[in-house]
């Protein structure tokens, strides 16, 4: 990274820690991800908004992507199962964060480009495949971590049955017509806890490949 880079960097991060508490784990997570290899235009990289990417997609705000990564709690876990990879860049914090992270994308070129970009940057433990998330990833289950990036009234059961007990998955949850970053604990194979925090704005889980 460039001296430029990381002074943008970390000027993004003390925006959003003006906004909402961060753990020094994440705050030094986003400090070190360049937002700027992800989004298409430059000039907004380092911007508290919302950007497009390819397949008329969205990547989510850096103050979204640091209250589902603070939900998330992944700090130093084995493995993290991300749905929607979109532009990496959630991945890309992620990465940071816990030991491997796996991130399903449903439009390969969107899958490919975040390929293309986690090989540039020399990151090695994040695999992407193109493919429908709503079916998760079974090779590397369980996950200690869940990650939905797309917004659904209901999470599906086999994701549930993915995560370790213990584990926690983040989703964005559609409620009357409005969303939630929503965080479940899995205590045991049936209890669950349910815990609803802020509004946020995803692009919608869509079923199979693209
Ligand atoms: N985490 C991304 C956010 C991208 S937006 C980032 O940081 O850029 C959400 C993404 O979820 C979109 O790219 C969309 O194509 C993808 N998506 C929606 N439904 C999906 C599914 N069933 N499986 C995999 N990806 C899905």
């Amino acid at each position: 990274m460039t001296n430029l880079q990381s002074i943008k960097c970390k000027r993004l991060a003390d925006e959003i820690a003006d906004e909402i508490e961060l753990t020094p784990a994440v705050y030094n997570a986003i400090c070190e991800t360049q937002r700027e290899i992800f989004v298409q235009n430059v000039a907004q990289a380092y911007t508290l908004n919302a950007q497009p990417i390819a397949g008329n997609q969205w990547i989510s705000s850096p103050l979204t992507v640091a209250k589902m990564t603070l939900a998330l709690e992944c700090e130093d876990v084995d493995n993290v199962l991300e749905i929607g990879c979109g532009s990496g860049y959630q991945a890309a914090i992620l990465s940071k964060l816990a030991h491997r992270v796996f991130s399903m994308e449903r439009i390969g070129e969107l899958a490919n480009t975040a390929k293309k970009r986690f090989e540039i940057l020399g990151t090695r433990n994040v695999i992407v495949r193109y493919d429908d998330g709503t079916n998760g990833w079974s090779s590397y289950a369980p996950y200690d971590r869940i990650l939905l990036s797309a917004a659904s009234m209901q999470v599906p059961q086999v994701l549930f049955k993915q995560l370790k007990i213990g584990g926690i998955l983040v989703a964005p949850m559609v409620k009357n017509n409005k969303q939630y970053i929503t965080k479940y604990i899995k205590h045991s194979e049936n209890d669950y806890e349910e815990i609803c925090f802020d509004e946020c704005a995803f692009v919608p889980l869509l079923n199979g490949r693209a």
